[in-house]
């Protein structure tokens, strides 16, 4: 375990299993189509590259980067593309995939602008939901695992840029957080 980890929320095996269920449910709501999987970046790329992997129908990937907590912990409210879309989702079954659901608003925000872009379908698919700060309510039409209401870092999501790289969710320990 890493040193500044206090304690594993999700193990790797754990993480895995639901992550191949959640490819198979894809699978099988989308026989006979194609999908466009938008990741929110960075957070949802790890979870992501495994998804796909467990996906089996044809599958195409594009990418958004978009502002969400800065150097903090806690939502701004405010949300910025930082990258848009390479291509157009208009007419196409459109799936965001994100690393966590919190209050919400980062997701909303993507709602409603992927909607004003005519997709043939749009869903959602996060890995965690963290229902408890919930500000807004948001259709989640896949989810991995919902969590308690705490600071979760791993299999992509960062605290500061470190610790995206973890093979589990874990929570750190509080003086790292403090810095
Ligand atoms: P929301 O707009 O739903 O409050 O927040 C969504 C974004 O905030 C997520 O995509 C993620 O980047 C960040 N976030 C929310 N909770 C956590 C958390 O527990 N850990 C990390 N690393 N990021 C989080």
């Amino acid at each position: 375990m890493h040193p500044h980890v206090e304690k594993i929320l999700l193990n790797e095996q754990q993480i895995q299993e639901r992550v191949k269920q959640l490819g198979q449910q894809i699978t099988a709501d989308y026989q006979g189509e194609s999908i466009l999987m938008v990741g929110i970046l960075k957070g949802a790329m790890i979870f992501l590259a495994d998804l796909v992997r467990n996906i089996e129908i044809p599958t195409f990937f594009d990418f958004m980067a978009v502002s969400s907590y800065g150097a903090g912990t806690v939502s701004s409210g405010v949300v910025r593309i930082l990258k848009d879309l390479d291509k157009s989702v208009e007419g196409k079954h459109v799936i965001i995939v994100e690393d966590i659901v919190d209050t919400g608003l980062t997701l909303q925000y993507l709602l409603e602008n992927m909607k004003s872009r005519g997709p043939a379908s749009l869903k959602v698919c996060t890995l965690l939901d963290k229902p408890d700060r919930r500000k807004v309510d948001i259709p989640i039409d896949y989810n991995g695992f919902r969590i308690p209401d705490e600071f979760v870092v791993g299999y992509g999501l960062d605290f500061n840029e470190r610790y995206r790289n973890l093979p589990y969710i874990a929570v750190l320990k509080p003086e790292i957080y403090k810095g």
